[in-house]
């Protein structure tokens, strides 16, 4: 999310007449887009902002203005904090009010003195107000929900990015209409809770994700659909038939289940358990057999027992994910689970942690070496370390390089597999 959010951004700075500056000693305006997730992803807020201080320093001795500024959901949490810690900032603003910053950018005057915060629940939506979005290239991103009502009692979501809204169906299809026209073949719906979607029509009807699928499998030239992040209890009936029916739509599903433990399922208040989880698979399973799955995990929660810790190992057993994200618990001030007793020692957390990601890890290796030998429709998008390589997606989001020309950049083309390790493939051309 906070990648498409950059990029809104800087589309709407460029529209301003900025261009981007290659390092930040060139940038008369630097903006940190920012996570509050984990401690370890806010405090580097704090240091990257100590290091952009000494920057605006060293240009200010050569007569040079620099514009620091913060958006995100760090500033939506400790904007205190910021002015605190880092009273040199210019502005900043949370992850719902960026629209503003061509108002921001005008209030800032040379003899600048604390920063102007925005970190306003604003009634109207940003997108209303943002130049229309741009491709990203090949494979974009495009927001169609944000916020979350779901208060997993971990997550700071809910207070950063604030209650579930959604687009409408014919701003969205809109959006698709035009990243498509300007060369993307792939479309990635965002959502902190995706499949929440509840977009209006024209009329005023209001409707699911699994309508908009369909309406945006009827999109010409949109070749790939995928969508994340999607919460395991509001994945309904239609949404499973989908996977069936819809063939743009990628067999890779990104489904989180933090924890493989009812007891800690039930204190992290997530409204599935362990079985149900497992059902929702079998059924998506059933609809579309290759499908695969990935999904995120804590470990460390309040009160997860040697057991709890154990179920989750279970779990990943039974689901043989092909891909995963695993954290140790972070305390976040404000969150019910931050006041909950028995926390869990970090050196425990730490040895979870590993056994966790040694098991995922030889699951998305298993998955990658039986993937040799196969030809695969790949979408090349990035340039590899090496001259004449590419790198790109397979329908199961693993990464690929092979030996390809520029001319194959943001297009789909077939590639045998023949080599893999954890995190990536590689391949041939095969050709046509
Ligand atoms: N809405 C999505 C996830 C959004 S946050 C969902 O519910 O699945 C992305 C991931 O960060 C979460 O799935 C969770 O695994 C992790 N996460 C969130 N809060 C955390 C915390 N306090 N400590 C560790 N990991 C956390
Ligand atoms: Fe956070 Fe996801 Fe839970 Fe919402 S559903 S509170 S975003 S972890």
């Amino acid at each position: 999310m906070n990648v498409y959010d950059s990029h809104r951004i800087a589309s709407m700075l460029n529209k301003m007449g900025f261009s981007e500056a290659k390092t930040p000693q060139k940038a008369d305006l630097v903006i940190l887009n920012t996570c509050h997730i984990r401690e370890k992803a806010a405090e580097k807020v704090f240091s990257d902002l100590g290091r952009l201080k000494m920057i605006k320093d060293e240009r200010a001795k050569n007569g040079l203005d620099t514009i620091i500024g913060v958006i995100g959901c760090v500033v939506q949490a400790e904007d205190e904090e910021i002015c605190k810690r880092a009273p040199f900032v210019d502005f900043a603003t949370g992850p719902l009010t960026y629209h503003r910053l061509p108002e921001i950018l005008r209030k800032i005057t040379k003899s600048r003195g604390t920063p102007i915060i925005d970190t306003e629940f604003p009634a109207e939506s940003k997108f209303d107000y943002l130049p229309q979005n741009s491709s990203m290239g090949g494979s974009s991103f495009l927001a169609i929900q944000e916020g979350c009502d779901n208060f997993c009692t971990y997550c700071i979501v809910p207070y950063t990015r604030g209650i579930e809204t959604s687009r409408s169906i014919e701003d969205v299809i809109n959006e698709a209409r035009t990243l498509v026209a300007g060369g993307s073949v792939e479309i990635n719906l965002l959502g902190q809770n995706v499949n929440s979607y509840r977009g209006v029509d024209a009329s005023g009807k209001e409707h699911d994700l699994a309508y908009l699928l369909r309406r945006l499998a009827d999109i010409n030239g949109l070749e790939r659909i995928r969508y994340t992040t999607s919460y395991p209890a509001d994945v309904n009936d239609d949404l499973i038939a989908c996977h069936g029916e819809i063939p743009q739509l990628m067999p890779y599903l990104h489904l989180p289940v933090q924890s493989g433990s009812d007891k800690i399922l039930k204190a992290m208040n997530r409204r599935h358990t362990r079985s149900q989880y497992l059902d929702i698979v079998a059924r998506l399973k059933d609809a579309r057999q290759d499908l695969q799955f990935s999904s995120d995990f804590i470990v460390g929660f309040p009160g997860e027992s040697d057991e709890d810790f154990e179920n989750t190992l279970d779990l990943v057993n039974k689901v043989k994910f092909c891909q995963a994200f695993s954290f140790k618990y972070s305390r976040r001030a404000g969150t019910p689970a931050a006041e909950m007793p028995n926390q869990i020692d970090e050196n425990i957390k730490k040895e979870r942690l590993g056994i966790l990601q040694d098991l995922l890890a030889s699951y998305q290796l298993k998955f990658n070496n039986d993937s040799i030998g196969q030809i695969m429709p790949v979408l090349f998008d990035i340039k590899g370390r090496n001259k004449g390589e590419l790198i790109g997606r397979t329908p199961y989001m693993q990464n690929l390089h092979a030996e390809a020309g520029k001319e194959y950049c943001n297009k789909i083309v077939n590639v045998k597999v023949t080599g893999a390790n954890v995190n990536s493939l590689s391949g041939i051309l095969e050709e046509d």
